[in-house]
């Protein structure tokens, strides 16, 4: 696990003690990024020659200070047509403390408003990768944090322009490898370029060999030579699974989404931001009815320490959630509190795991463990029990949420209106979504966020989604109740009071389609609560509690056979078992055929109970495969989000009927 840079200060300036240098030229850091990686890549002139909605991809070894970030995107805005956008990814081993960070760039008063923007979105960041959005999606930072040799095989990315930063080859000699420059070289485009501050003979034959042609070139104040290039020969590209790639994106940027839940508001919105024009079909009258309708969601993040597919996507989605609200959703009673989220060690199993965790290498910033006095300070209330204390988590009011998401100018709503059909246009190369009574919307590209729903047309039928029913309970807070200050997890949940009520849940019911509330299942959220935390039962009045004050709702959350969302493109499962039918012989066979895709079709659904942290997360992956950008997760997890998957495992498992 990864864990944050410690930074010496000399004079003002950030040093690491660790590699022994610093991180940016002691005379002028930012003079030095222009001479080097700006103009090293000619980035003035190639980006006020991009044309009209074009994408630039630069990638980066080494974030650190974000020095290098904040003066490339500086320099599009300056330079690039209006609407065309920047993608920059950076893998970062250290990241700094966002104090640290603060310190370091307050250097450059120029980049002040790059600065805010970024520091403002700048929380814990664990290992795995974190996606950020600025200037309305139009530049998105997706950082890789971990060793570059283990990050960049993940990435898919056709990268225009390198920054080759990372401390000097002499300091940093575990990076700078062959096995770097051949990632260089894979994910650079035709003709991409590379810049980097080093002159030193093993990079320059190192990349040459990787299909650069190099060249040494004056360097900035008094270091006499740096390197820059351009890809000159690309090298082969490996073997890759053609059922988990994305499928080629559509040229009309138009698409229709199905679903006004967080799933669907989240995936229209990242839609939006990059320029598209999106309707949000919703069946109900208004949006955010169904699971994403509670008064208070919380921000958990159960993680394992073992550190499973499921952990990692929790990881990256917590932080991708945090920041669209601190970015886009000032905190307020009818919006969302950054309260902090207790998880009671409610047993030894707990609290062994609990350890386990918060000696797993996460930022503490994160989470880390709190003894039972203190989780009653942070609690305000008696606790049973200390626990792991999330103090940016808190609670989330979903439905406002959804509304701020799908509130954008390229946005159009459609509620009220249930779709019953799909159809295909293929000459228009469009999707027409009928309703009852006419066609409710057309698009180059349709997303099913309908939870269940989504397996309800012909071309998803064969998702394994399923529903599981959950009901909370809304209580009227009182005088001693209103002390609660941070929400408690355990086996249940309750929040701090909101308008007067606090809201705990939730029950899990297989085998049942009853969506109305019932008393039982008030009691047993009442129940769950008088052991997780007797103090705050009691709080509420205890036993004698009327039940005729609670309130609640229920609703069907929809989960997956491994607990995983489903996010992606859709293939036609019948071709599917056809085309791949030979890997029911051998399951390591490398085939080629390109998947049979539902053209435009793609699901965001099966977050289960966890939606506010992975559904928005998710929108961004459905987005970057629309737009053909790098994704913003790994590789690795992106196929255990696939919706292939399933169809996979079963022909692997040879649960397949044969094809006649
Ligand atoms: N580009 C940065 C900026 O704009 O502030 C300065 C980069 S600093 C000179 C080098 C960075 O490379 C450090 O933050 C260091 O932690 C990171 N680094 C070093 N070795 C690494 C590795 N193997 N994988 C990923 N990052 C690494």
């Amino acid at each position: 696990m990864t864990s944050h840079a410690s930074l010496d200060w000399q004079d003002g300036q950030p040093v690491s003690p660790a590699f022994g240098d610093v991180y940016f030229s002691r005379e002028s850091g930012l003079e030095e990024t222009r001479h080097v990686f700006l103009a090293g890549n000619r980035l003035p002139e190639r980006f006020a020659a991009l044309p009209a909605g074009a994408r630039f991809t630069i990638a980066e070894t080494g974030f650190g200070t974000g020095l290098n970030f904040l003066a490339a995107w500086a320099c599009f805005l300056a330079h690039a047509p209006a609407d065309s956008r920047l993608s920059f990814v950076s893998t970062e081993k250290f990241p700094l403390r966002r104090e640290d960070m603060a310190r370091a760039l307050a250097l450059w008063p120029e980049l002040e408003r790059e600065r805010d923007a970024l520091l403002t979105q700048y929380g814990s960041l664990p290992s795995g990768w974190h996606r950020f959005l600025f200037e309305e999606g139009r530049v998105t930072l997706t950082l890789l944090v971990g060793d570059v040799l283990e990050t960049l095989p993940e990435l898919d990315a056709q990268v225009d322009a390198w920054f080759l930063d990372g401390f000097a080859p002499a300091r940093n000699p575990d990076m700078w490898q062959p096995a770097l420059f051949a990632q260089v070289a894979r994910l650079c485009a035709p003709h991409g370029t590379f810049a980097t501050f080093t002159s030193a003979g093993a990079v320059r034959r190192g990349l040459a060999e990787a299909g650069f042609a190099v060249r040494k070139v004056p360097g900035h104040g008094h270091k006499r030579e740096m390197s820059i290039g351009e890809l000159e020969r690309p090298p082969q590209q490996g073997w890759q699974a053609p059922w988990y790639a994305c499928p080629t994106p559509p040229v009309e940027r138009s698409a229709i989404v199905i679903g006004g839940g967080i799933a669907g508001a989240s995936t229209a919105f990242s839609l939006a931001e990059r320029g598209w024009r999106v309707t949000l079909v919703e069946r109900h009258p208004q949006l955010a009815q169904e699971a994403s309708g509670n008064p208070q969601g919380v921000l958990y993040a159960k993680l394992s320490a073992h550190f499973p597919p499921l952990t990692r996507l929790i990881l990256a989605g917590y932080g991708y959630t945090l920041r669209t609200l601190q970015a886009r959703h000032p905190a307020s009673e009818a919006t969302w509190a950054p309260c902090g989220v207790l998880q009671l060690a409610y047993d030894e199993e707990e609290a062994a795991r609990q350890q386990k965790l918060a000696s797993a290498g996460l930022p503490d910033t994160l989470l880390h463990t709190v003894d039972q006095i203190t989780a009653s300070a942070l609690a305000g209330l008696p606790m049973p029990s200390g626990g792991l204390f999330f103090p940016e988590g808190g609670w989330v009011n979903p439905p406002s949420l959804v509304e701020r998401l799908a509130t954008h100018p390229r946005i159009t709503r459609r509620c009220g209106e249930a779709v019953l059909e799909l159809d295909w246009n293929p000459e228009e190369r469009l999707w027409v979504a009928q309703g009852e009574r006419a066609a409710l919307a057309m698009g180059a590209v349709v997303v099913l966020a309908s939870a269940a729903e989504a397996a309800a047309f012909d071309s998803t039928r064969h998702l394994p989604l399923k529903r599981i029913r959950g009901q909370v309970t809304v209580t009227p807070a009182t005088e001693a109740s209103r002390a609660l200050k941070t929400v408690l997890c355990g086996h249940s949940y309750i929040s701090p009071v909101r308008y007067n009520t606090h809201c705990m849940g939730a029950t899990f019911k297989f085998n049942t389609e009853d969506a109305s509330v019932n008393l039982f299942e008030h009691q047993e959220n009442l129940d769950m609560l008088s052991t997780l935390a007797p103090s705050v039962f009691h709080a509420l009045g205890g036993p004698r509690q009327a039940m005729q004050a609670l309130g609640g709702r229920a609703a069907f959350r929809c989960t997956t056979p491994d607990y995983l969302p489903l996010v992606g493109p859709v293939a036609d499962a019948a071709a599917f078992n056809r085309v791949y039918a030979p890997l029911a012989r051998d399951a390591t066979e490398h085939l080629t055929t390109p998947a049979p895709w539902v053209p435009g079709l793609y699901v965001n659904t099966g977050h289960g109970s966890r939606g506010l942290i992975t559904a928005p997360l998710s929108g961004e992956v459905i987005a970057a495969c629309v737009e053909g950008e790098p994704a913003p997760l790994p590789r690795s997890l992106l196929n255990g989000l696939h919706p292939s998957r399933f169809l996979l495992r079963n022909l692997v498992r040879r649960k397949t009927p044969r094809p006649a």
